[in-house]
């Protein structure tokens, strides 16, 4: 059995990740169009009746924009906690009653085999949360949208085979650019975003806990490019002794196109 897992979409401008096996797949959020989506799972080989269900991390519109159509769609359950739940109703359309479901965060929960473990993040939505998949032996791990590399997260992606990490922005580039003030004190907050420099050092201890391949997601579109988030990454790796394509893999997730498909 093959578990395959890529980011479809990832940043400000819409987020979206496939993760599945021979059988089945679920999605993390729909921030992008339901067209977009379904025309990239198509290029990997994944087909519509194979997607089980979308799983939603928190509810800012990068992040669920079409959840609701993609529901309706494919006629698949949405999940989230409850308090995300309270934050989109009114927001996403009609979805049928047997496709809102709800999981508790830090409580596993399984989709057909997928055995999936969602845990607190910290940032400024009412109750986010990455996910780490379990396939039998394979672990999966995502978090993007976090305002700092919290222990609760590394505890959580301990163990993880593959790991989508976010690496939002570049500090300099972020304070001299022209985002607000407000904006700038929100995204270097605690419950903002990582920079690439934290994630650096995150990914130096997500590999020092056996993490080999790394993908990097959620880049600004303003405050970053992803030569820079790759460079100042690997540079952080480097200066801990981690080599980039001998001991792991390094990689970071296009904005508006498909990533690497990670091959499990
Ligand atoms: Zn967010
Ligand atoms: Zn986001």
């Amino acid at each position: 059995m093959t578990v395959k897992f890529c980011s479809i979409a990832s940043g400000s401008s819409g987020n979206c990740v496939y993760v599945g096996d021979d059988k089945s797949g679920l999605l993390i959020d729909a921030g992008v169009s339901c067209k977009n989506i379904l025309e990239n799972l198509k290029n990997i080989g994944v087909c519509n009746s194979s997607i089980k269900a979308i799983l939603l991390t928190h509810e800012h519109s990068d992040h669920m924009k079409s959840i609701g159509a993609m529901s309706r769609k494919l006629n698949i359950p949405i999940y989230a906690n409850p308090s995300t739940w309270e934050s989109i109703e009114g927001s996403i359309g009609k979805v049928k009653s047997e496709n809102i479901r709800v999981f508790q965060t830090g409580k596993d929960f399984f989709i057909e085999d997928i055995c999936i473990s969602p845990f607190s993040i910290p940032h400024d939505a009412a109750d986010p949360v990455g996910f780490t998949f379990n396939f039998g032996t394979k672990k999966i791990g995502l978090a993007t949208d976090l305002g700092y590399f919290s222990d609760n997260v590394k505890d959580a992606l301990k163990g993880s085979e593959v790991v989508m990490l976010e690496a939002n922005h570049d500090i300099e580039m972020l304070k001299m650019g022209s985002y607000p003030y407000f904006l700038k004190r929100r995204i270097l907050g605690e419950h903002g975003h990582l920079s690439n420099e934290a994630s650096g050092h995150a990914v130096c201890e997500l590999v020092n806990l056996g993490v080999q391949q790394i993908l990097l997601g959620h880049l600004s579109k303003e405050n970053n490019f992803p030569e820079l988030a790759y460079e100042t990454v690997k540079g952080i790796m480097e200066e801990k002794g981690i080599m980039v394509k001998k001991d792991v893999t390094l990689d970071v997730a296009p904005r508006n196109s498909i990533s690497k498909v990670f091959s499990l």
